[in-house]
């Protein structure tokens, strides 16, 4: 027979903490803090898997349950003397839900269960209160017809309005026993006529029927939703639990309140909470009255002259604050509590681990390890990676309130103003005059990179994730939100249009890339410090971790941010980046618009000198660490000019008829650029580019180790390899400038030559691609395109949608999509290893930067991961978790 029931009360628990699954969280910490002899009402705790039970058995409760749950009642009326449904002495009960993960406010919750038109006397006569016994009736009804029998809470709020108005009262007046009764015969005649049926009387169908609906509320929109962006599984259910009530509005020396055992903000080592005097428990979370403070020094932080639960009840207080901090050292974590004092004695009615801003995180999980509590590796995995962002960027204060007026996706975090431009032109201009600016175009092209490099935040209404703007302005550090599509660019008239709103250009914005939001005006911000704890938590996390951690690199400031950031080295920098700067572009265009390969090989020997400098400044500040350079990867009419202007400026400039110049153009135009004449087919078709590349590394290399004396460890990275002969020959191309370059210095070169993995046909031809090559590094940007056959560059029009019709839960392109484009990782891993042990693997794509993934990486036993900047802290802690996780799981802890 299965056990659907577990009891808790007067000392002893039938569950533990440990239970979680079962028991839900409310059920096993109850279970938990009445195993250690708290004051915990008595009660007991219906199974998650009763709830799973209840779903497959056609909405109907299991077998045996109804018979466990009065076995249970009968214990709970031992224990306190009362009885469920009696006339005299009556038991009330709470029934709540209570999932395995937090899921606040989602389900629901029936109180003061058990009274009718009988229990109703008899509990005011218990209480010598009749205004309280009436007053919890209707509470009663209110909640019941609401949550159990489908009537709108509003209607009961109507009536409730209505009758105060009628009687004369304030909002805030209290009413008599007598109006009180009143309300409860018009709260019961709405529901006999909106119904068709009476409030039901019998406590046990009261009870039936609560349960069903609670564990009914596991499904309705609102938790499945919560359930979907938390990642919680649909098919865990709620468990329920079913508990004596105790009352804190039973006159003044009642009361009701929550508590953390330390600041749930600053993370200060001191109880921090509020309460209500004569109220229950939902009063203080409705926020209808403004409760006190608990402690002296928090009632002399918030200036207020209203006592606090430590002056008003010194005793009982001193038992609270023993309790909390007897909870925080068995959890060894901050704990969030609900307590209840019924005319002078303490209940404990719930205990969780406390929510908290990521200092106060990082400050609890530093000072718990000081304090002998947890270990280093359990503070590490106290921290959300993500979470680390609030520390990296200047945030917008949390404590004002927003004027959202348009938002898109979060593409990278943090938060800055500055005056609206829509040109990259403009925004260098502005810079230059000492302006911020917020360059907001539809979308970005490589172009536009002068100008995103000054702005101060970037928005664009098209993209995604991995858009160009997106990818760029991570790498940077810039706040950034793309795909804002409510909102419309009008060029023609320098215009932003949003609904119910104009504005032009050089009005002042605020754009949030940790929200995606977009904001009017300059809003005050939180600047960034990286404390004490932050340093010592992620010293620990490298100390845990099994993989590297690199950055995607292209410039110099890039390179500085990461390693400030605790980057191990590049695993990507995308040499294109380096053509679009300053008079670059130009040449850049010249060697394109060649006609042949003596025009080619003019234009790339110009080019040659500023990739070695830019080269041996990147191998400078990275000496001593691994550098992955990765070949010219994209279609080349990309650095082309566009508009009619642009290409009458460059004919001007290569002396060329525009005509002639329009006619080359469109000879390189392409239908799709993405599977087109780019990665690795660029250096097969014109070889003197991979063979400038190659020596301006090797040059820069030699140069960057003379002056450091540090050699960097070099790896060189053929884009778009979907066959081993494409490797073969650019592999060769790079060889052979390996021996000339070390014949003219007269010194050996040391260097590692790889290829991406981006293509499905490369990962699963992967063992005959290591023969050649010496690494792979998963290009998961265009491993996801080209394996959805979903265009990086378009996904945002329509991912959005098959989200919210529950198709796919996450955008692929954020979150690695395990079972496919995994698979694909796994199988190149594995096939690769195969042919040859010391195959270096790493990660490239965005999805390096995500916890989630990162993790994956972990299980494929991937060397490294590599992303942009800003997100390094955050997979070095990732990383570390992962590790950890592996190292439990592998002993079974
Ligand atoms: C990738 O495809 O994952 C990658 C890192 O390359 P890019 O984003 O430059 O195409
Ligand atoms: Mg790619």
């Amino acid at each position: 027979m299965t056990k659907w029931v577990y009891r808790f009360g007067g000392g002893q628990a039938e569950g533990r903490a440990a239970d979680l699954a079962l028991l839900g969280g409310k059920g096993a910490n109850l279970a938990e803090m009445a195993s250690l002899g708290l004051p915990v009402p008595p009660g007991l705790t219906i199974t998650t898997d009763a709830c799973l039970g209840y779903f497959s058995g056609g909405k109907c409760l299991p077998e045996g349950l109804q018979a466990e749950v009065l076995e249970g009642i009968a214990a709970m009326e031992a224990l306190t003397g009362r009885s469920f449904g009696g006339s005299a002495h009556p038991l009330l009960l709470s029934v709540r839900s209570g999932a395995r993960a937090s899921m606040p406010g989602m389900m629901d919750t029936v109180l003061n269960l058990g009274l009718n038109d009988e229990t109703v006397q008899a509990l005011g006569h218990d209480a010598g209160d009749a205004r309280f016994a009436w007053d919890s009736y209707r509470r009663f009804i209110q909640m019941y017809g609401d949550v159990v029998m489908g009537l709108d809470h509003e209607v009961f709020e109507d009536i409730l309005e209505d009758e105060k108005a009628r009687l004369g009262h304030d909002y805030d007046t209290d009413l008599s026993a007598v109006e009180w009764q009143h309300v409860v015969s018009l709260y019961k005649q709405v529901i006999a006529e909106e119904l068709d049926e009476d409030f039901p009387q019998d406590p046990h169908v009261q009870l039936w029927r609560a349960i069903a609906a609670v564990f009914s509320s596991w499904n309705n929109a609102r938790a499945v939703t919560y359930r979907t962006l938390h990642r919680i599984p649909h098919d865990w259910g709620t468990a329920v639990n079913v508990q004596a009530m105790v009352f804190g509005n039973l006159g003044s020396s009642s009361a009701t309140g929550v508590a953390f055992t330390r600041n749930p903000s600053t993370g200060e080592k001191s109880l921090y909470g509020e309460f209500l005097i004569n109220a229950q428990g939902e009063d203080v979370v409705a926020g209808i009255r403004t409760p006190q403070s608990l402690t002296e020094e928090g009632r002399l932080a918030a200036g207020s002259e209203r006592p606090s639960l430590e002056k008003l009840m010194p005793a009982t207080f001193a038992e609270f604050r023993a309790i909390c901090t007897a909870l925080e050292t068995h959890y060894g974590d901050m704990q969030d509590v609900e307590f209840t004092v019924e005319r002078g004695k303490l209940w404990m009615l719930q205990t969780r681990a406390g929510k908290r801003t990521t200092r106060a995180a990082l400050k609890i999980a530093v000072d718990l390890v000081d304090e002998g509590v947890i270990t280093e590796e359990d503070a590490i995995c106290r921290i959300e990676p993500p979470s680390l962002d609030q520390l990296l960027h200047p945030t917008i204060d949390p404590g004002i309130a927003r004027t959202v007026i348009g938002s898109g996706l979060p593409a990278s975090p943090g938060a800055a103003s500055g005056e609206i431009v829509f040109t990259a032109e403009d925004a260098v201009a502005a810079e230059a005059e000492g302006r911020k600016v917020v360059l907001i175009r539809i979308e970005t092209s490589p172009e536009d990179i002068h100008g995103m490099h000054v702005a101060e935040a970037i928005l664009t209404t098209r993209g995604g994730m991995t858009s160009h703007a997106a990818v760029v302005a991570r790498g940077m550090g810039i706040p950034c939100v793309v795909g804002a599509g409510g909102l419309r660019v009008d060029m023609r008239n320098e215009m932003l249009i949003g609904p119910g709103f104009t504005l032009k250009r050089g009005e002042i914005v605020t754009v949030d890339g940790s929200s995606g939001h977009l904001l009017k005006g300059e809003v005050p911000m939180v600047q960034p410090e990286l404390s004490g704890d932050f340093g010592r938590l992620m010293e620990w996390a490298d100390r845990a971790r099994r993989m590297t951690v690199r950055t995607n690199a292209d410039t110099p400031a890039d390179a500085r941010a990461a390693r400030s950031f605790g980057a191990e080295g590049i695993g990507l920098c995308r040499t294109e980046h380096m053509f679009f700067e300053g008079g670059r572009i130009q040449v850049m265009r010249e060697m394109i618009l060649a006609e042949d390969e003596a025009g080619r090989r003019a234009a790339l020997d110009r080019l040659l000198p500023m990739q070695r400098s830019d080269f041996t400044e990147l191998f400078t500040i990275m000496s001593g660490l691994p550098v992955t350079i990765r070949l010219l990867d994209p279609p080349l009419h990309e650095f082309l000019p566009k508009s009619q202007e642009e290409i009458l400026e460059v004919a001007l400039a290569m002396e060329m008829e525009p005509g002639q110049l329009t006619r080359r153009v469109e000879a390189l135009h392409e239908f799709n650029p993405m599977l087109g004449h780019r990665g690795c087919r660029l250096a097969i078709s014109y070889p003197e580019i991979a063979e400038m590349q190659a020596r301006a590394i090797f040059e820069a290399a030699a140069a960057a180790a003379s002056e450091t004396g540090a050699p960097v460890e070099l790896e060189i990275m053929v884009p778009l390899v979907g066959l081993r002969a494409e490797l073969d020959y650019v592999k060769a191309c790079i060889d052979k400038v390996a021996a000339d370059v070390s014949a003219e210095t007269g010194r050996p070169i040391g260097y590692l030559a790889g290829t991406m993995i981006e293509l499905p046909r490369a990962a699963i031809r992967a063992h005959v691609i290591a023969e050649t090559a010496d690494f792979f590094s998963f290009g998961t940007n265009d491993l996801t395109q080209t394996t959805f056959g979903i265009s990086r560059d378009d996904a945002a029009s329509f991912i959005p949608t098959y989200q919210r019709k529950g198709i796919i839960v996450h955008d692929p392109f954020i979150s690695l999509d395990f079972d496919g484009v995994g698979e694909l990782i796994r199988i190149a891993a594995e096939r690769g290893r195969k042919t040859k042990a010391s195959l270096k693997l790493g990660i490239c794509g965005e999805h390096g930067g995500d916890p989630t993934s990162i993790r994956f990486c972990e299980e494929v036993g991937l060397d490294y991961v590599s992303c942009s900047p800003f997100r390094v802290p955050i997979a070095r802690l990732a990383a570390a978790q992962a590790a950890i996780e592996a190292r439990r799981r592998g002993s079974g802890q």
